[in-house]
C-alpha cells in the first residue's frame, strides 16, 4: 500500500559499501522522515511474529537494532535489552562467539539482562546470512531465556538467513534483492 511504498522509497542502496561487491541497504532515511518513522514502528507492531503477550522483553542488536527497538518496546509496554559487540558493556557480561565471512565476532549482554524463563523478541534492521541473529538467540538461551521470535525491517533475498532461524517465528517487513 501507500505507507509501505513510502518506507521502501526511503531505503537507500549504496553499491560498493562497506566493500566491493556489496550493496548496502540503508534505512537511516526512513528514521529521519517523521512519517516514515511512524509507519515503520506501527508496521513492526502489526507484523509481530508472535502476539505481544508471548514475550517479556525486546532485545536489539548493535547498532541499528538500538534505533527502533526501544520505541517498539515502549509501545508494547516491554523493557529493552542491548545486545552489544564485545568489550562495550561493563562487567559482568555473558558472550557468544560466531563465525563471519572472514574471522570471528563476539556479542555480549549484561549477565542479569535476561532472567531465566524470560521470553525475548529479538529485533534488528536487516538479516543477511542470519549469523548475528542466530548468535543472539544462542546467547539469550545460554542465559536461560527463551527466544519468542525475530522481527527484522529488511531481509536480503538468496542468503538463506531465515533458514538458519527456522526454529523460531520470524517476520520481516521488506525483502530486498
Ligand atoms: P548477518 O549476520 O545476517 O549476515 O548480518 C546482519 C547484520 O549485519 C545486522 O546486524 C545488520 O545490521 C548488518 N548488515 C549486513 N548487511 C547490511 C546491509 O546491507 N545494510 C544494513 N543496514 N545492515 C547490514
Amino acid at each position: 500500500d501507500e505507507d509501505a511504498a513510502h518506507v521502501v522509497s526511503l531505503i537507500r542502496s549504496i553499491p560498493g559499501f562497506p566493500k566491493e561487491g556489496i550493496i548496502f541497504r540503508d534505512f537511516m532515511p526512513v528514521l529521519a522522515d517523521a512519517r516514515g518513522l511512524d509507519i515503520l514502528i506501527r508496521a513492526l507492531e502489526a507484523a509481530l511474529p508472535v502476539p505481544a503477550d508471548r514475550f517479556d522483553l525486546v532485545a536489539g542488536l548493535e547498532a541499528r537494532g538500538f534505533l527502533f527497538g526501544p520505541a517498539l518496546a515502549a509501545r508494547l509496554g516491554k523493557g529493552f535489552v542491548a545486545v552489544r559487540k564485545a568489550g562495550k558493556l561493563p562487567p559482568q557480561t555473558v558472550g557468544e562467539s560466531y563465525t563471519l565471512e572472514y574471522g570471528q565476532a563476539t556479542i555480549e549482554i549484561e549477565t542479569d539482562a535476561v532472567a531465566p524463563g524470560q521470553r525475548v523478541l529479538v529485533v534488528d534492521d536487516l538479516i543477511a546470512t542470519g549469523g548475528t541473529a542466530k548468535a543472539a538467540a544462542d546467547l539469550i538461551e545460554k542465559c536461560g531465556g527463551e527466544v519468542a521470535g525475530f522481527s527484522f525491517v529488511m531481509e536480503l533475498e538468496g542468503l538463506q538467513g531465515t533458514a538458519l532461524l527456522s526454529d523460531y517465528p520470524l517476520s520481516t517487513l521488506v525483502t530486498m534483492p
